[in-house]
């Protein structure tokens, strides 16, 4: 049997919750507060993230995320950042090799490899033009 908390108590809870996912650079995207089992759901704005929860978890936890979990985690999905631009960059390298002998370093000099930079920064800061050829999913 479930215990149903009264009306005020319920709007108290759910008022503390709304300021603990700002305060943690969350946004709420659903879930009614009944008990502490209630299921809700947040997005984290930093790891553009949706997870859900409950509201007992989300007090819980130092983070309210895992996500945002701790420091480790954090580093692991920089790397897997950084190890796709990677990649990327290997790729336009050995592109770059076929159409000219000359090495990386006059890659990383170039024009080109310059412009691609800024073209996978803006792809991080969530700018996608007509940067990338990306597949078309249907
Ligand atoms: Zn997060």
């Amino acid at each position: 049997m479930i215990y149903r908390n009264n009306a005020q108590y319920r709007l108290e809870k759910m008022t503390e919750i709304l300021e603990l996912i700002d305060y943690n650079g969350h946004a709420y995207i659903e879930g009614k507060y009944v008990n502490r089992d209630s299921k809700l759901v947040v997005y984290c704005l930093t790891h553009r993230e949706e997870n859900p929860t409950t509201f007992t978890n989300y007090i819980r936890s130092k983070t309210g995320m895992p996500c945002c979990g701790n420091v480790s985690k954090s580093k692991v999905l920089t790397g897997r950042v950084y190890s796709a631009e990677t990649i990327e960059k290997m790729r336009n390298a050995a592109y770059e090799r076929i159409r000219s002998p000359s090495a990386d370093q006059d890659w990383r000099r170039s024009t080109a490899s310059r412009q691609w930079e800024g073209e996978v920064q803006a792809l991080f800061c969530g700018i996608r033009n007509v940067l990338l050829v990306v597949p078309n999913r249907t």
